[in-house]
């Protein structure tokens, strides 16, 4: 069975692992210090902190941007948001007392329709969260144009939360998601294109935000000073958010091998796009000459989607629409809406091994299997 994710691991992990276990020192220390510095030089970006998840990276990122409400403080506060995702996007909006409000989907993208989130902006809006579905950048610049006619509109300018758990390694307008003046997140969980076992980034766009994030992953407290000697005031409560040394080892390990990860993602898209263009009953996503996906998924739409998965099974090839359309599920009911994007492309949507494992035998396989039809 070809598979549809595997962990990307570099060979040089386990003794950088081991090297640290060794030391006496595990927790958050030199290695997290010198990830985060390797991190920034490669996106561009002097403002990262590491997490323990790109879940508590979202966690943290709506806390800091809404200003740490519990339940009940802001019973009208809402979060626009997508339903196509990973439900670690959206449980950190309820996690932070807020309100989803869905935003409907582009089909051609996959990823928010900008349209309807314009519409959508209120005086209730406390954030919003766009997701790089798949890793293909959302139209960051049209959304900064949106967010500028809803302040001069409503006096308030939202922040963006990017989720970019899918995108290490994508470009928007030439540059690395993380420089675009939101909030952006990263992931390095198992099976995402850089690995720190698990992990996550908050990439922020000014230094209050930054300096703020560096005290709230950690309880709030400073960890620059000498905490025993000179125990410093706590004036913001936070959480147990920070990476440890551990987990920085293994995405040390794994980061100059993260660029061949990528690229090797970007060929074999490179290779379907050209390959699967035009077959009948399949309908591959858009691509737009300002910015490139890192294509940690490769999705695409096909007709009679319970009869092509059957085919490509019997051919030993595994595919999945990866992630299920979080609106319908029953603990987020309340905020059910009509979203006619998302209901026309949900049930089509089917992704097939595009990740650096793929060999070119595997991937013609593949492309060949798909063009005898299903
Ligand atoms: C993987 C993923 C997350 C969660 O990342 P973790 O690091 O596992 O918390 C969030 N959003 C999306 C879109 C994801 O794919």
């Amino acid at each position: 069975m070809i598979p549809l994710f595997q962990v990307p691991m570099a060979e040089q992990a386990p003794a950088a692992v081991a090297a640290v276990i060794g030391s006496g020192q595990i927790g958050q220390g030199a290695k997290v210090v010198e990830f985060e510095r390797r991190l920034a030089e490669k996106i561009g970006n002097p403002r990262v902190a590491t997490v323990n998840s790109a879940t508590a990276g979202l966690h943290l990122a709506l806390h800091l941007v809404t200003g740490g409400l519990t339940r009940g403080d802001d019973p009208d506060g809402e979060v626009l948001t997508t339903p196509l995702t990973m439900e670690a996007t959206n449980w950190t909006i309820l996690a932070n007392g807020l309100r989803i409000r869905w935003v409907d989907i582009d089909p051609a993208t996959l990823n928010v329709d900008l349209d309807d989130l314009a519409r959508k902006i209120s005086p209730k809006t406390r954030a919003i969260m766009v997701v790089h579905f798949a890793g293909y950048p959302v139209d960051l610049g049209r959304l900064d144009k949106i967010l500028d006619e809803a302040e001069a509109r409503f006096g308030f300018r939202p922040t963006v939360i990017e989720d970019a758990a899918h995108g290490w390694g994508s470009t928007y307008q030439g540059k690395p998601l993380g420089t675009h003046g939101n909030v952006t997140v990263f992931s390095f969980q198992a099976i995402k294109h850089l690995t720190a076992g698990d992990g996550g980034l908050v990439v922020l766009p000014n230094d209050e935000l930054f300096e703020r994030a560096k005290l709230l992953r950690w309880f709030g407290v400073d960890r620059t000073v000498n905490r025993l000697r000179n125990p410093p005031d706590v004036t913001e409560w936070g959480f147990k958010f920070h990476m440890t040394d551990i987990n920085a080892a293994i995405g040390l390990a794994n980061l100059e091998w993260s660029e061949h990860v990528v690229a090797r993602h970007k060929a074999n898209a490179a290779f379907y796009d050209r390959e699967l263009a035009g077959v009948p009953g399949l309908e591959l996503t858009q691509r737009s000459a300002d910015r490139e996906s890192s294509f940690w998924i490769y999705p695409m739409k096909v007709d009679d989607r319970e009869a092509f998965m059957k085919r490509m099974d019997d051919a030993g090839v595994m595919v999945s629409n990866v992630h299920e359309r979080n609106d319908l599920h029953t603990a987020v009911r309340d905020y059910a809406a009509l979203l006619p994007g998302l209901e026309q492309v949900a049930r089509g949507i089917v992704c097939v091994p595009v990740g650096w494992w793929v060999t070119d035998e595997q991937r013609e396989h593949i492309v060949a299997t798909i063009r005898e039809g299903w």
